[in-house]
């Protein structure tokens, strides 16, 4: 089994979830009293979310780069950045791993695509549902990607920072979430996406008239299959080249803390 490398805290309520599926999934796999071989980098959310309110992406990016390279020296195999919005900066990551970077909309769109869906809509953050980074990467397997309209954003985008990332779950906020995604069906919605990892401890496949698409436990689920195939990881190491940077010279950079 390889070790998986977490980049987590964004926000730690979902990191929880990777760190039991992660486990729950190995266990069902090998049995007895296996689990998970893996690292966790978590940072603190409170940074990370002031950079993304000032738009500040590439220093968000610098980072969850030093943060991958403490995972890679902790022996981390493959790399997961535990957001989808974080993606915005999945670039400034790769550059500095030498390991595979699960791509959270690549592990998504193949769910769909294996699903038979073609057009789908996308729950997430403001920066996730207005921006571009998600979405057209969506788009490049193929994919017809709606989102609720404005006043609708605004109730997903603050019920996921108000409420979950802090862990607070209200029945309210789970029907507002319903009656959104019945919006989103009316509109020719075939499939939901939760794009935003903490979307799965509000909202289930039992609150939507369509299937739902829990990105955390895509994510993870994909994460433990090539932890343990051993071709699977070889397909997904061929395309890599060394860091742009290398970590141990980057290691040297005195930390921002
Ligand atoms: N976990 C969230 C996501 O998947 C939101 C927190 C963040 O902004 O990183 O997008």
């Amino acid at each position: 089994m390889r070790t998986i490398g977490l980049l987590g805290g964004m926000s730690w309520q979902s990191s929880l979830e990777y760190y039991r599926l992660a486990n729950e999934l190995v266990a069902a796999r090998l049995g007895g009293l296996h689990s998970a071989q893996l690292v966790l980098s978590s940072v603190d959310f409170a940074e990370i979310g002031t950079l993304q309110r000032a738009g500040q992406w590439e220093a968000a990016g610098q980072v969850l780069a030093e943060e991958a390279q403490g995972l890679l020296a902790a022996g981390a195999e493959m790399v997961l950045i535990c957001s989808n919005t974080m993606h915005k900066v999945s670039d400034a990551v790769a550059d500095v791993i030498d390991v595979p970077l699960l791509h959270l909309a690549d592990t998504t769109a193949q769910a769909v695509t294996r699903a038979g869906l073609g057009k789908v809509a996308l729950l997430g953050t403001a920066f996730t549902m207005r921006q571009d980074f998600y979405r057209d990467r969506l788009a490049a397997h193929g994919l017809e990607v709606i989102v609720p309209e404005a006043a609708d954003q605004a109730v997903v985008h603050q019920v996921i920072f108000d409420e979950l990332c802090v862990g607070t779950i209200r029945e309210e906020s789970r029907q507002a979430y319903r009656e959104i995604i019945g919006r989103l069906v009316d509109q020719g919605a075939e499939g939901v996406i939760l794009g935003c990892t903490e979307i799965e401890l509000l909202v289930s496949a039992t609150d939507s008239p369509v299937p739902v698409f829990p990105t955390t436990r895509l994510h993870i689920t994909a994460a433990v299959d090539l932890a343990m195939d051993d071709q699977l990881y070889r397909e997904a190491s061929a395309g890599l080249r060394p860091p742009k940077a290398a970590v141990s010279a980057l290691s040297l950079v005195p930390s921002r803390r």
